[in-house]
Order: structure tokens, then C-alpha cells, then sequence
């Protein structure tokens, strides 16, 4: 065994180094991608199930890296959020979301409120409600079109605090959405204190949501607490218009997900407007 001890060490840094190496490499594309702008936004549209219209968007982000591609965020936002370079990344976003749905007000599309994402790291900074009414003044975006996502795990963490920055985002007049709704652990004393307006309701309840009577009870039992707490239920991953369905039947306000739309690039919301208006 004592043999063996030296090579199993070898190996064991090589793995090692070889993880840093990878680390510190996609740290520094990382880096370097957010100083050359290489981030672009997809939006994925949110249907009103009653009139079957599109009311919404959410910004997803995503990186265009010359030699990797288009890097999906499950790629880069956990190590961004490691490293602290979703500070920038996420006010990046916040602008350009807000730049874009301005732009889509002085076009003329109908009124669409456009969602942004914002990771535990940006909702536990100081300061966050004054850099949010920074990007809505840059972009003159009326605050009622801006809704802010943060998950449930995130608000969960720590009640106390999140209900003051919830409440200090909620007075510049944007709208407050639990994202991920049903993955953590609410406490619904502080649920019913949180001055939100929407929960949305995990894609892991709604991809079986036809299927197993546990996904159907637990997505109805979120519309009833969304509705008794005076809240918009909105569903995500809707993929089929069995779950579309289901979930209309079931008095769910809105869905998102492949079943109407997959995240697409600014121009082809703008065609799907023009089409609708041409018809
Ligand atoms: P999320 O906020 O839960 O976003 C929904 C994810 O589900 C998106 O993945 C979307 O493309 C995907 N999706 C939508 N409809 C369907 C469907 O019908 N079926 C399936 N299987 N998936 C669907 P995406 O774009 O890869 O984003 C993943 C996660 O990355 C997001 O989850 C969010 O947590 C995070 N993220 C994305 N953009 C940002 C951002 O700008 N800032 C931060 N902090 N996080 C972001
Ligand atoms: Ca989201
Ligand atoms: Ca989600
Ligand atoms: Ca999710």
C-alpha cells in the first residue's frame, strides 16, 4: 500500500491542478467576456392562459463566446456568482432588459412586462434598489413594465432581510416574482409578508403535471396558496398543451415554456408582434 502511496498522490494533484487549471481558465474567458460585451439576451415570452395573449418576457441570459459558442447559463452563472462577476453581469442584464422593453414601448408593441433574474449574491448587496432605479432612469422604462425574479431558496435564506429588500424594491414600483416556487423551503408566515406579486411554479412540477398525481396536487395546491395570497400563479417548463390545459383548468394565470415559445432573440418578439397585427 505504501507502494502505491506516491502514484495515487501524482494522480491525485494532476486532477486537482487539471480542475484548477479549467477553473481559472473559464474564470478568466469569463472575465474577459464581460469586458469585450460578449452576453446577449434571450427573451422568452409569457402567455395570459384567459385571453391567450403574450404579456411578458424573461430575459435569459446568454454568452457568445467566439471559439465555445453559445455557452448556456448553467455553464458560467454558478462560477460567476462564485467569483463575484455577476455583480457586473447582472446589472449588464438589468440595463439591457430594461434599454430593450423601453425600445419595444416607443415602437409600439403592446405592453409587455419584461422579467430579469437576480442571483442571491446581487439580492443580498447594499444598495440594490438604487441601482435598479438607476437602470429604470437610464432607460426611462415606466418601473410597472420591470419585474425582478429571485428564487425561493434566495428570499428563504433570510426572511428578515429579504423582506426589507423586497420592501425597497417594491416601492420603486416594480413587480416581485418567487421563482423556482416549490423546490425550497417557504416559511408562508413570511410568504404572506413579502410584498410579491407572482410565484412561479417550479418546471419540476409541471413536466409530469399530466401524469403523476403528486406533480397535478402539488401545482394546484401553489395556484390555491398563490390565490389566497392574492398572487399571479404563473407556470414554467409548459411544454405540451396537455399541461397547458391542465393547468388552464386549474385556474393558473399564465405559463411559459417551449409549448408556446423557447427563449428567442429580441428580433423574432418583434416579428411575432408584427405578424399578430398583420393577420
Ligand atoms: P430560470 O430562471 O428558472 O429560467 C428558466 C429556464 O428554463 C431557462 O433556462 C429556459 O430556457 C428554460 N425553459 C423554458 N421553457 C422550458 C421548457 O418548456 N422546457 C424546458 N426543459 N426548459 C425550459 P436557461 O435560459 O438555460 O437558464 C437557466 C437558469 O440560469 C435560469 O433558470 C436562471 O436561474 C439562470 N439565469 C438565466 N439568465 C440569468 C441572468 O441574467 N441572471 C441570473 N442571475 N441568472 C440567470
Ligand atoms: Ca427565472
Ligand atoms: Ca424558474
Ligand atoms: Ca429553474
Amino acid at each position: 500500500a505504501r507502494a502505491e502511496g506516491p502514484t495515487r498522490y501524482r494522480f491525485h494533484t494532476d486532477a486537482m491542478a487539471q480542475a484548477i487549471r479549467e477553473r481559472v481558465d473559464l474564470e478568466a474567458l469569463l472575465r474577459h467576456g464581460i469586458e469585450r460585451n460578449q452576453f446577449a439576451l434571450q427573451y422568452q415570452p409569457r402567455v395570459d392562459l384567459a385571453s391567450g395573449t403574450v404579456i411578458g418576457v424573461e430575459a435569459l441570459v446568454r454568452w457568445r463566446h467566439p471559439v465555445l459558442g453559445l455557452v448556456p447559463p448553467a455553464r458560467f452563472i454558478p462560477l460567476a456568482e462564485e467569483t463575484g462577476l455577476i455583480d457586473d453581469l447582472d446589472m449588464w442584464v438589468l440595463d439591457e432588459a430594461c434599454a430593450r422593453a423601453a425600445t419595444w414601448r416607443a415602437q409600439g408593441l403592446p405592453p409587455l412586462r419584461v422579467s430579469v433574474n437576480l442571483s442571491a449574491r446581487q439580492f443580498q448587496q447594499a444598495g440594490l434598489a438604487q441601482r435598479v432605479q438607476a437602470a429604470l432612469e437610464r432607460s426611462s422604462l415606466p418601473p410597472a413594465c420591470l419585474e425582478i425574479e429571485i428564487t425561493e431558496s434566495t428570499v428563504m435564506r433570510d426572511t428578515g432581510e429579504a423582506t426589507s429588500v423586497l420592501r425597497s424594491l417594491k416601492a420603486l414600483g416594480v413587480a416581485l416574482s418567487i421563482d423556482d416556487f416549490g423546490t425550497g423551503y417557504s416559511s408562508l408566515s413570511y410568504l404572506k409578508r413579502f410584498p410579491i406579486d407572482v410565484l412561479k411554479i417550479d418546471r419540476s412540477f409541471v413536466s409530469d403535471v399530466t401524469a403523476d398525481p403528486n406533480d397535478a396536487a402539488i401545482a394546484c395546491a401553489i395556484i390555491a396558496l398563490a390565490h389566497t395570497l392574492n398572487l399571479e400563479a404563473v407556470a414554467e417548463g409548459v411544454e405540451t398543451a396537455e399541461q397547458a390545459a391542465f393547468l388552464r383548468e386549474n385556474g393558473c394565470d399564465e405559463i411559459q415554456g417551449y409549448y408556446f415559445s423557447p427563449p428567442v432573440w429580441p428580433e423574432q418578439i418583434e416579428r411575432m408582434f408584427a405578424e399578430k397585427t398583420a393577420n
